[in-house]
This record gives C-alpha cells, structure tokens and sequence, in this order.
C-alpha cells in the first residue's frame, strides 16, 4: 500500500515550522499542510506592534509560495478540518475532501477568550488574525477613542501602537495590576508607568458591569458604578486553547491537547505542538504547561516533525518571549513564578533585569526590561544558566561588572 504520508492541521507558526522541518530532517514523503486562514503562513507578532504602524498594515509571511512549493509541502488552504477519523487514519475536511495520514501533527494554535458581555457589540473587535489587525487599524484613526479590556500582551501592545497613531486609550484591567500571569510586578510597574507617560489611561482591580452599544459608540460601565465611553473596544482577555477537533476525536485534553515529553498525544500517530498542547516542561520537574509564545511554537514545530519521523526527543527547552511596546523591549527567560526569591542587576540605562532564584538557589528565570534590545544578551545568558540548572550566587547576579559570561563557565 502507497504511503499516505504525513498531515499538519493548522498552518501557523509551529504547523509551517514543523513542515519545513520535515524536509529539512530528509524526510521525502508527502506534506500536507491544512490551515483554514486565506493567506500563507504568517507572522502574528507584527500585529500588534510594527504592522499595526502601518497604514495598509504587511502580511508578513513565513515563507513565500515558491519556498513552500520547491519544498514540496503542499498546503491546503483556505480548508477546515472537520473531523478526524482515527480508525481509519483520515482527514475529513469541511469540503468533504479527506486526507489520509501515516502521522498527524495538531497545530491549532489558540483563539480569543471571548467576553459574553460583549457578545452582542458590534463596536468590540478582538486581535488574533491578520484580518483582524486590518479590521482594527481601519478605525484606528489620531483622536479616535479606544478601550482595551484586557492588560495582558494584545491589549498593551496595541495600547502603544494606538498611542503612536494619535488614538486616546483607556485600559481595563480586572486584576489588581497588568501583565500579572508571567511578568513580575517590578516590570509590570516599568511598563505600566511608560504607558501613563503616554497617557493611556490604565484602570486596574475593576469588573465589567455592561458593554452597550450606542448608535455612535460603546459604552462600558464598570463594577464600581463609572462608565467609559469609547468609538472602539478590543478585547484582549487571554486565549484558549483550539481542541474542539481533538476533543471530537476522542484525545485526551486538560488546558489544551494533551501531550507527553516527545508532544505524542493519547494517540501514538497523532502529535500536538504549539499554542493548542499542553505538556510536561522537564526542565521545571514536568509542570503541566502550555505556552502561548512565538518561540515555542517553533522549537515545539521542530521536536514534533523530529519525533513523527520516529524519534524519541524530550522537550528540554527554556520557555522565552518577549514584548515590545514603544521603545521598550521586555524579555523573559524561564518561569518565573517558580521563583522563591528575586536578585536585580540594574544594567544600564533604564534597562534592569530580575534573577529569579529558587528555595535552593537554582536559576529558574530571568525577566529583563529596557530600551530596544539592551537586555537581549544577558536574558540570553541567563537562558543557558537556566538550561544548565545552576546555582549562581546571588551577589554576583547582582553586580553589573560580573559578566554573565563567567558565572556560565563557572
Ligand atoms: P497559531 O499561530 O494560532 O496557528 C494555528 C493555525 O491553525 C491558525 O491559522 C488556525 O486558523 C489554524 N486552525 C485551527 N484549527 C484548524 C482546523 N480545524 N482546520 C484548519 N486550520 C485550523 N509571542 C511572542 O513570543 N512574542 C510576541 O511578541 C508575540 N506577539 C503576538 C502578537 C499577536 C497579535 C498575537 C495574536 C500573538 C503573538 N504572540 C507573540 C504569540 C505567538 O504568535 C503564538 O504563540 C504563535 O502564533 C502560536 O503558533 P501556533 O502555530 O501554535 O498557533
Ligand atoms: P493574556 O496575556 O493572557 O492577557 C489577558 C489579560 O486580560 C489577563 O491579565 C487577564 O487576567 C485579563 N482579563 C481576563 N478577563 C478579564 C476581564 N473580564 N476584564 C478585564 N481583564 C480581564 O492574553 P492576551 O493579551 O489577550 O493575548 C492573547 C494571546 O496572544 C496570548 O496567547 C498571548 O500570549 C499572545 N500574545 C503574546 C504576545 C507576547 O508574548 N508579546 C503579544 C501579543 C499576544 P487573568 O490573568 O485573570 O485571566
């Protein structure tokens, strides 16, 4: 029997990344890739940074259609995958095409919690896709009014972008302060104050009451009886996880698809990879995580195709992201609620990292903040002092002339 080959629903940043890893690990049989968007594969983090500066905002695309075709991967897109037919090992798609597979990858990234206040607004948009980001940069207009529910990641970038572009911004955050899952308080307060100097108005520790709709703008009324008034809403309030496909197919799910150490699912042919999979980090004593960020979507991407080729790699990354907004880049290395104690290094202007130390001393994190790139290269460092689980001494973390450099080859 012809080899049916190897199939990855979801042409995101880790299903596009896991194709092209195929080829690049050797492997000569067939590559479908099925995403359902109408574009190719791209790039979401420009989306609410740099592309959103833009008047006719780029897609960036991961790849260009000659790459992919000389390749040989071939993507199917726009098409939903509808089911999945584990008995017979099909992919039956909305068309009522079906693709067979040897071994299936689940790259379905993630979609936008939605807010059921909201349900019924027309005026509230929310940013996850390119088509989104036109949708939302339309109305971006100097002295436009935008609210933001939401002080995580998408609302606080796109709060600056909306700044840069003339917009008057009012942030709704919930919880006492932004940026509370990931980011330490110390950094959260830098970035919180950067934005108040652009006079974005951040409100923190406040419910929603009602969202309506007048016949000219959104009206927002808070817990405590104030209402904000605004031409726009974006609503940022987290993602979850796209599981409803492998929920239908009978895997096992817990805060995403579940996944070992190698990302094979409850299913030996089947693999989960990126923002849709949770999984056991063994750098933090296998924690059940699931990481929404760019980098793991890629290394993830690259283990999957590793392992479907019939591997048995582990996970043994350091989770990483980064964000920008304004002249601000923050990074962080690690997890950093693993961490019992915090040792600072101030290192330069505006810029200051945070070493997060365990109960017995070991590195678990790193979050830095400061102009552009000033942090990069120690966040970098201490990623590989991460890596490596050790234990520098605190004094010399927090002493900018003692080069990162060292304590590694200590
Ligand atoms: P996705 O990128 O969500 O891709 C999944 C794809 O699968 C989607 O195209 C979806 O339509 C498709 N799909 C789902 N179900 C099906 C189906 N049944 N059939 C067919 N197709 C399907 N991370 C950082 O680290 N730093 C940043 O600065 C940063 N900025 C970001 C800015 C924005 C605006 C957004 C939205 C995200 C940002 N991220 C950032 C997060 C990062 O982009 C994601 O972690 C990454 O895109 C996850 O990749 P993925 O392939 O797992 O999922
Ligand atoms: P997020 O970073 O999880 O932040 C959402 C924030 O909204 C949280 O602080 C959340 O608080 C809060 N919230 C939840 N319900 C609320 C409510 N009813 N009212 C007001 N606030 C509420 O998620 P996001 O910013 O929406 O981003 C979506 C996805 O894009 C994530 O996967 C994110 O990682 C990704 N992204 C990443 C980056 C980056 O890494 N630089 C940039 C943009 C987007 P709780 O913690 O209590 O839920």
């Amino acid at each position: 029997m012809a080899e049916a080959g190897f199939v990855i629903i979801g042409a995101g940043e880790c299903g596009a990344r896991a194709a092209f890893s195929l080829r690049e690990q050797g492997f000569s049989g067939a590559v479908t890739l099925i995403g359902a968007e109408p574009h190719l594969p791209y790039e979401r983090p420009p989306l609410s940074k740099g592309a959103m500066l833009d008047e006719a905002p780029a897609l960036k695309s991961i790849a260009t259609a000659e790459r992919v075709s000389e390749a040989g991967i071939e993507l199917v897109s726009p098409a939903w995958a509808r089911t999945i037919d584990r008995v017979n090992k099909t992919v039956l798609l909305e068309d009522g095409a079906s693709v067979p597979y040897d071994k299936l990858l689940l790259a379905t990234g993630a979609s936008p919690r939605q807010l059921p206040l909201a349900e019924k607004s027309r005026r509230c948009l929310s940013l996850r896709t390119y088509d989104d980001a036109l949708q939302i940069r339309s109305r971006l207009k100097p002295g436009a009014r935008l609210a933001v529910v939401g002080g995580g990641f998408i609302g606080l970038e796109l709060a600056a972008s909306a700044r840069r572009l003339g917009a008057a911004v009012t942030v709704i955050e919930a919880q006492p302060r932004i940026l509370m899952r990931g980011v330490p308080a110390e950094i959260a307060a830098a970035i919180h104050a950067r934005h108040e100097a652009e006079d974005v108005r951040i409100l923190c520790g406040v419910g929603l009451a009602s969202i309506e709709d007048t016949p000219s703008s959104v009206l927002i009324r808070l817990a405590d009886g104030s209402q904000i008034e605004a031409d726009w809403a974006v609503i940022g309030i987290g993602s979850v996880p796209n599981t409803a496909l492998a929920e239908s197919a009978g895997l096992a799910i817990g805060n995403g698809i579940t996944a070992d150490e190698h990302l094979h699912t409850s299913d030996p042919d089947i693999f989960a990879a990126g923002d849709c999979c949770s999984f056991p980090l063994t750098l933090y004593g296998s924690r059940k995580v699931r990481l929404e960020s760019w980098r793991n979507a890629q290394e993830q991407g690259a283990l999957a195709a590793t392992n479907m080729l019939g591997r048995k790699e582990r996970h043994e990354f350091v989770p990483w992201f980064w964000s920008d907004q304004y002249e601000l880049g923050l990074q962080v290395a690690g997890l950093a609620d693993e961490g019992a104690e915090t040792v600072r290094r101030d290192s330069g202007e505006n810029a200051f990292i945070l070493f997060h130390l365990a109960e017995d001393g070991r590195l678990v994190a790193a979050s830095g903040i400061g102009p552009g790139n000033a942090v990069a290269r120690d966040i970098r460092l201490a990623e590989m002092l991460i890596a490596k689980r050790a234990h520098p001494p605190r004094e010399r973390l927090a002493a900018p002339d003692v080069k990162l450099k060292a304590l590694l080859a200590a």
